[in-house]
């Protein structure tokens, strides 16, 4: 099992063209023995034709999304069946962004995870407080209940990994700090323990992640990769991050 997971979470950015040169680059550069995983998750319109460029021994492919259900009417949805259907391996579920403006809840967001985990893909789910939640000392009882109600009838947690994602520090530069994130994740391993009886669940941190902080960010205790949205559209930036997970492995 690799130590770090770096993911990179493409939002709704790169046209074709260039998610193939970023891939192009992230594959020119990649350490084949390197024990750091480095997964892109670009837009749904990208996963084909990126699965057939890539050598997925070097790269995962993941997507930023996915549907509960198997089939249907629903316009607009990806299911799981199709991710699998054209090589991608993981998932995100549950990003700050999937909650607050599509109104994702805990139960949609517990229905994706369990069934994307039986089809055998891996699932990212991502967790974190708001900023007055936060402020109002509501950090632990929030992610407690993401973390309960997102995991309901959950049992095989090999392809799990949990996200922390603090919502004030996606996208705005601020990150938070080394106690702010140790403490966060030590809570986190502590509820995984107590949940499943062993802890092998990776605890990705995300929140402006970039070339500066990481090493400071990856160094803390039960943190076991990255979750990046602006950083991994930068190639430079994005590989810096994993030389600096691989110094530390
Ligand atoms: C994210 O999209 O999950 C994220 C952490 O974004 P950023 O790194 O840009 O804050």
């Amino acid at each position: 099992m690799s130590k770090y997971l770096i993911a990179g979470n493409w939002k709704m950015n790169t046209n074709l063209d260039e998610a193939k040169s970023i891939t192009d680059r992230l594959h020119s550069y990649l350490d084949y023995d390197s024990e750091v995983e480095l997964l892109i998750c670009p837009p749904f319109t990208h996963l084909s034709f990126l699965s057939e460029l890539i050598d997925l021994s070097r790269i995962s492919l993941g997507a930023q999304n996915v549907h509960s259900e198997k089939n249907g009417a629903y316009t607009g949805e990806i299911s799981i069946d199709m991710l699998l259907s054209v090589g991608c391996e993981y998932v995100i579920i549950g990003h700050s962004e999937r909650r607050s403006i599509f109104g994702e809840d805990d139960k949609f967001i517990n229905k994706k995870v369990v069934n994307s985990l039986n089809a055998g893909l891996r699932v990212i789910l991502c967790i974190g407080e708001t900023l007055e939640q936060r402020e109002k000392g509501e950090t632990f009882e929030i992610l407690e209940n993401q973390l309960e109600k997102g995991l309901i009838g959950v049992e095989k947690i090999i392809n799990l990994k949990i996200a922390y994602e603090p919502v004030w520090a996606i996208g705005t530069g601020k990150t938070a700090n080394k106690e702010q994130i140790s403490e966060t994740h030590e809570f986190i391993s502590k509820f995984l323990i107590k949940r499943f009886g062993e802890n092998n669940i990776k605890i990705l941190y995300g929140g402006s992640m970039n070339a500066e902080n990481a090493e400071e960010i990856l160094s803390i205790k039960n943190v076991n990769g990255g979750l990046i949205g602006g950083a991994s559209l930068k190639p430079d930036s994005f590989l810096s991050i994993y030389n600096t997970a691989i110094k530390l492995c």
